[in-house]
């Protein structure tokens, strides 16, 4: 060390006392050879006494700019003299207590522990050391190891590990000296080399030694010696030699023991910290094992639950649960293969691909758990420091840093030849409106541009390919009942066997509708529950703009005296109806009544699928039945129709052949007016959940294990005996295969694979009945696979009641208390995990209490949005068309199972069919947009309904957007997916965001003729301004987007790139920051432009890079909620997902006042101010690059891993001295483990 000078900050000596002595100090380190040792003694103790008694005096070693720490340190370190050592450790002692942190960060920063370890080892070679000496320097370390991160690794370099090793050895009846030794032995212990080091020296079994039954003497030195153990048994070496020594059993019988004995909880640490031994063992299976044979789970369980009234206990409770969780044998998922229980044959299936893996494993082999489970895992535990932050890393490895593929090419890499069959599907760009009238007060010419889409008669297009035209426009063809029904009768008659089963909730067969045609104000609603409900309820219904009052009237009473004299009452009631002069009521006759509810048909599957729908027969026969009678929805609902959906179901193609409708997508969903706050999560719900879940362990006799839904195995589902729920999701987007009566009010959910897959399951949607009410059911969705889920932030699953539909209500709402989202018990084959053995699946559990007797309720993981209901709003639209306005529906091309994929071109008629208008209408730029290439991503085809009913809308901005540009949509880029419930794939198997490189045509077909369309508009020059593709994002808050920005890839990454290089327009940035200002569900703070590697072959970066579009977006809107702005603390509804559909619509005619020269100046101020956030964000460092999720830890646990080595729990600082209790609170709020 070199000498220091004692002086003050500004390099003159310092009249105080404290200084001059510290100069008298420094000069005798100078003047090694005529030291006296009395002197130093001397000085030492004054200095030692100054600080002890004035406060002023220790600040003032400590300031800034003065050298004492350095000269105390040299004087240690030269110190010959152990009397003279134990005075400056003393002084270091009493500096280090005060002041916490930032003093012990100077001592460490000028070298301190290093001294510190030095003196430790030439203290060792003393023969016998000095007890004192040993005591303050443990006690030294103990406090300023923490604040050390190289500690560890300088410890074990110095030797003073086994100097520690060697004390404790020879102190074990001595506390005092013990103690801090423990505290030191346990910071050794964080570095993993260490603690496999110090297992060798036999400290494991030493420790054992020193903890000992329940006592009330020397409870600390437990304490630490616990913590000390738990450190050492992260080691998998060491956790292994624990259990071949059999202290699992001794381990749990501690605990027992101390649990049962310190009644009052004054040794709640203790107990603490015999658990964390307990899990730290239990992270190898050897240790699980062990922990199972010794009754462990018993044992944990039972003391928990005599914990749980005392809320102090929460971390034993909450450890023991983890440890329980880890513990539990792992099960099997109750499927015979987890690949999907539907199968789609594909024209091609590609060698090696997703689905030539799926379905060319061997035969017999079992998919749903690994075959051999029972191998301990490789624990070769590597002699290796770890110390590197690998977070870091793993966060930067995604960005694109090839700068060669950060410059858009622009090389469409297709010979025009190939690409001029897309003409056809911009004939605004050929159009000259020769014979069309232009004379706008009349009616609309029938020689407006338009095609019916999707009349039952539609024609097949052969594939490959073939694409369809639209250039000669057809009147709108109302579609034929008749023909409707002969094609719906065709594929019936091909349906698959569950038909026979099916609990039919809505049978297009059997669906008749008498509308009364005459339009009234009031709606007459009939009682839902006639029992509780006596008196008819009139409710109001509302949609954003509508008025409430017009539409809600007082209307006469139905009432039944007793439920058995309905259906002979049914006939008169409708006769009452009719009769009244409320008339503006849907009499919708089967599926039958009871209590004034619908009964599904079960069984005669087979001929109702036969017979012609809409036969007189039927309605003959329904002519006993009661009426269910429902709101007019098509007349609060702009664009929905129930008639009109139900032809659309028909024309529609679904892999399990469904053939019926549910009751939410027939009548129609209003958004609800009220507020829906996020749920606030309750503490410990998850932990009763899970004790719930190792109850089934406990008490395996309580277990019902009824199956009462089986796709696989239709005949497995029971008829209704009251005992049990009826679940059914056979209907469009729905998608349970599973569900079992595990108690007697709750049930585990199976979702189905997406089709030609073996996993990707999240979505949920299906239908629950048989029901009680005043009781709570708890649904388990037990093969969730996404590590975390909104549901743990705050948001609910969604729930239509048919009665409350029929009430007047018919909505979807946000449902369920108790939820939470955790990792289950469920083992995960590796064949759906890309090899990684060990992982479970995930359990969305929600509890739901009902409040109608026989209701039919619906289940939904997001508001449903059918294929089906597409083509209705696609149909509804085409009313909403005034001659002003330009639409045309063009058929993109067919998807796999034959559905067609919809094309819509809106913009402005031509003012006339003057030249220079005709040429101002072609010369449009165009603005791209697509949905719904997931399908589980509902809230994507809500957005791009509030886009297109806005487009379609006749306010002025709508008509000034529509003359300002050509609007390309492609609203639903994965219809299969779907119609047959998938979560994230198309029929391929594969996910069509990650097709955009090459998309094939025969197996992506809506992705490759999108991007042919794109690739056209490249080779004419009119690649388009914008392009955005709408998703939906399942783990964070608020509506963002993500685009694509050279520059910022660059800042996050540590790629050296020229200036040249960063050359880059902001326009990008423009568009997501009027959004910002406009729309209160964007925020600006979610979004990120970097350009990320596996985000290649999505739409975003492959029109950003192939297509050069600089505005080229993915808009993600959250499935939960927002954290800020005017929706702060609300789940978003359809409401606000419209609405932000018409913003986005807004924004564009914000940009083009932006990128129009008259308004240069504006774009200016603009990307002068973005340029202003943008060198903020350089200065500071701040970054744009958004996480998966950005979710704040919350106090429970989400994860438990057996796999992993759980170095989560505790921080590795604040571990001993004051900061224990700082530590205890830490380490029960585990954080959430990120994947
Ligand atoms: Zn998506």
């Amino acid at each position: 060390m070199n000498k220091p000078k004692m002086a003050t900050e500004k390099g003159v000596p310092s009249n105080s006392k404290i200084a001059m002595l510290l100069c008298q100090l420094e000069k005798m380190n100078e003047e090694v050879l005529v030291r006296d040792v009395e002197t130093a003694r001397l000085v030492t103790a004054k200095i030692l006494h100054l600080i002890q008694t004035q406060e002023r005096s220790g600040k003032e070693v400590m300031s800034k700019g003065s050298s004492g720490m350095e000269v105390i340190l040299s004087s240690l370190e030269n110190s010959r003299d152990v009397q003279t050592t134990l005075n400056i450790m003393s002084i270091l002692s009493e500096l280090l207590t005060v002041g916490r942190g930032r003093r012990v960060g100077v001592f460490v920063s000028k070298g301190g522990t290093g001294v510190l370890f030095q003196i430790l080892i030439s203290a060792s070679k003393e023969l016998p050391p000095s007890e004192e000496l040993m005591f303050q320097l443990h006690s030294l370390l103990a406090k300023v190891g923490p604040k050390d991160r190289k500690f560890g690794v300088k410890a074990r370099l110095s030797g003073a590990l086994n100097v520690t090793v060697d004390v404790v050895k020879q102190n074990l009846q001595n506390s005092k000296v013990l103690l801090p030794c423990l505290q030191v032995l346990r910071i050794y212990s964080n570095n993993s080399v260490n603690a496999i080091s110090l297992g060798k020296t036999g400290m494991v079994e030493i420790i054992f030694k020193i903890v000992g039954p329940y006592s009330k003497k020397n409870t600390s030195l437990f304490k630490v010696a616990l913590d000390a153990l738990g450190a050492l048994l992260k080691s998998k070496t060491n956790a292994r030699r624990a259990v071949d020594s059999g202290h699992v059993p001794v381990l749990l019988a501690l605990y027992l023991d101390w649990h049962r004995n310190d009644t009052r909880h004054r040794c709640m640490l203790i107990r603490k910290g015999l658990l964390v031994c307990l899990r730290n063992i239990t992270n190898i299976k050897l240790g699980r094992r062990a922990f199972l044979e010794a009754d462990g789970i018993r044992i944990l369980y039972h003391s928990s639950t005599e914990c749980l009234p005392v809320r102090t206990l929460d971390p034993l409770i909450n450890t023991s649960s983890l440890i329980m969780r880890k513990c539990f044998p792992k099960n099997r998922l109750p499927v015979p293969t987890i690949k999907s229980a539907f199968h789609f044959q594909l024209p091609q299936v590609p060698p090696g691909g997703p689905v030539d893996q799926l379905y060319n494993q061997l035969s017999g082999v079992d998919d749903v758990v690994d075959e051999s489970d029972d191998d301990e895992e490789a624990e070769g535990e590597t002699d290796t420091e770890n110390d590197e932050d690998k977070d870091q890393c793993s966060l930067n490895d995604d960005i694109e840093t090839d700068l060669n593929k950060l410059h858009p090419n622009r090389n469409i890499g297709r010979p025009f030849e190939e690409l001029k069959d897309y003409q056809k599907f911009f004939s605004e760009l050929s159009e000259d409106f020769q014979g069309y009238s232009f004379d706008f007060s009349k009616s609309a010419s029938t020689t407006s541009p338009s095609t019916y889409l999707f009349s039952s008669s539609s024609a097949r297009f052969s594939r490959p390919a073939e694409v369809p035209t639209a250039q000669t426009p057809s009147p709108k063809q109302i579609p034929d009942s008749q023909n409707v029904c002969t094609s719906v009768k065709e594929h019936q008659t091909l349906s698959s066997p569950f038909l026979a089963c099916s609990q039919t909730p809505l049978d297009l067969d059997t669906i008749h509708l008498s509308k009364n045609k005459e339009k009234q104000e009031g709606i007459n609603i009939p009682a839902p529950d006639r029992r509780t409900a006596p008196t008819s309820i009139s409710t109001s219904l509302s949609q954003g703009h509508m008025i409430e009052q017009e539409l809600s009237h007082p209307l006469e009473g139905v009432s039944l005296e007793d439920k058995g004299n309905q259906n002979a009452e049914a006939g008169s009631e409708k006769v009452k109806h009719e009769g009244s002069p409320v008339n503006n009521l849907r009499h919708f006759q089967p599926p039958l009544l009871l209590g004034g509810f619908p009964i599904r048909r079960t069984g005669g599957g087979g001929s109702n699928v036969g017979s012609d729908c809409g036969s007189e027969g039927t309605e003959d026969e329904a002519g006993d039945a009661p009426l269910l009678e429902v709101p007019d929805t098509a007349q609060l609902l702009p664009l929905h129709d129930p008639d009109l959906y139900v032809e659309m179901v028909k024309g529609t193609q679904s892999v399990p052949q469904y053939a019926e409708v549910a009751y939410p997508d027939y009548f129609g969903h209003i958004a609800p007016m009220l507020k829906e706050p996020l749920l606030e999560r309750i503490y410990g719900v998850q932990r009763s959940k899970i004790f719930q879940d190792i109850e089934r362990l406990i008490h395996p006799n309580d277990i019902l294990d009824k199956v009462v839904y089986d796709i696989d195995h239709p005949s497995s589902m029971i008829e209704e005996n009251g005992e049990s729920l009826k679940f059914n999701s056979q209907f469009e987007s729905g998608n349970l295969r599973k569900a079992i009566q595990v108690r007697k009010y709750e049930y585990d959910l199976v979702l189905n694979a997406d089709i030609n897959s073996n996993h990707y399951h999240q979505w949920f949607y299906f239908e629950v009945s048989g029901m009680r009410t005043g009781t709570g059911y708890r649904f388990n969705i037990i093969n969730c696979e996404k590590s975390n889920s909104q549901f743990n932030y705050g948001m609910q699953p969604l729930m239509y009641s048919v009665q409350e539909a029929i009430g007047g209500k018919p909505q979807w709402v946000r449902t369920g208390t108790d939820i939470c989202y955790y990792k289950n018990h469920f083992a995960r084959s590796s064949v759906a995990t890309g090899g990684q053995k060990g992982k479970s699946y995930y359990t969305l559990t929600f509890t739901v209490t009902f409040i109608h007797k026989d209701d039919v309720c619906y289940f939904a993981y997001h508001y449903p949005y059918t294929y089906s209901t597409l083509k209705m709003h696609l149909s509804k639209l085409e009313d909403m068309r005034t001659p002003q306005i330009y639409l045309r529906q063009d058929v993109l091309c067919e998807t796999l199972s034959g559905n067609t994929c919809p094309l819509l071109t809106i913009t402005a008629m031509p003012e006339s069919k003057s030249t220079d208008h005709i040429c101002q209408f072609r010369n449009r730029p165009f603005i791209f947009l697509s949905a719904r290439v997931h399908p589980g991503e509902t809230n994507a085809s809500w957005v791009m309904k509030g886009t297109l009913e806005f487009l379609m809308g006749t306010s002025p901005l709508a008509v000034n957007l529509r003359e300002a540009y050509i609007f390309k949509i492609v609203p639903m880029l994965n219809p299969d997916g779907v119609v047959n419930g998938n979560h994230r794939c198309s029929l391929s198997g594969e996910d069509l965001n990650r097709q955009w490189q090459n998309p094939d045509p025969e197996l992506h077909p809506t992705i490759y003729h999108t991007k042919s369309l794109l690739q056209y508009l490249a080779y004419i020059q009119r690649a388009p301004l914008v392009f955005c593709d709408y998703h939906g994002h399942s783990r964070k808050k608020n509506v963002f987007m993500y685009g694509c920005s050279v520059k910022e890839t660059v800042w996050q990454s540590d790629i050296s790139a020229t200036s040249s290089d960063l050359q880059e327009d902001l326009g990008y940035r423009t568009l997501p920051k009027i959004l910002s200002q406009i729309a209160p569900a964007f925020s600006l703070a979610s979004s990120s432009f970097v350009v990320e590697r596996s985000k290649e072959s999505t739409a975003r970066v492959v029109v950003w890079r192939e297509i050069g579009v600089k505005r080229s977006y993915t808009m993600e809107s959250t499935l939960c909620g927002c954290d800020q702005g005017k929706y702060k603390g609300l789940q978003i509804s359809t409401r606000e997902l419209e609405e932000m559909g018409a913003q986005f619509c807004v924004a564009m005619l914000r940009l083009k006042r932006l990128t129009s020269l008259r308004n240069h100046q504006n774009l200016l101020d603009l990307e002068s101010d973005i340029i202003g956030t943008q060198s903020k964000n350089v200065s500071s460092c701040t970054t744009t690059y958004v996480l998966e999720e950005d979710e704040p830890s919350f106090l429970e646990a989400i994860d438990y891993s057996a796999e992993s080595n759980d170095e989560d729990a505790e921080p590795e600082s604040d571990v001993c001295g004051d900061g224990q209790e700082n530590f205890d609170q830490l380490s029960d709020s585990e954080t959430i483990h990120r994947k």
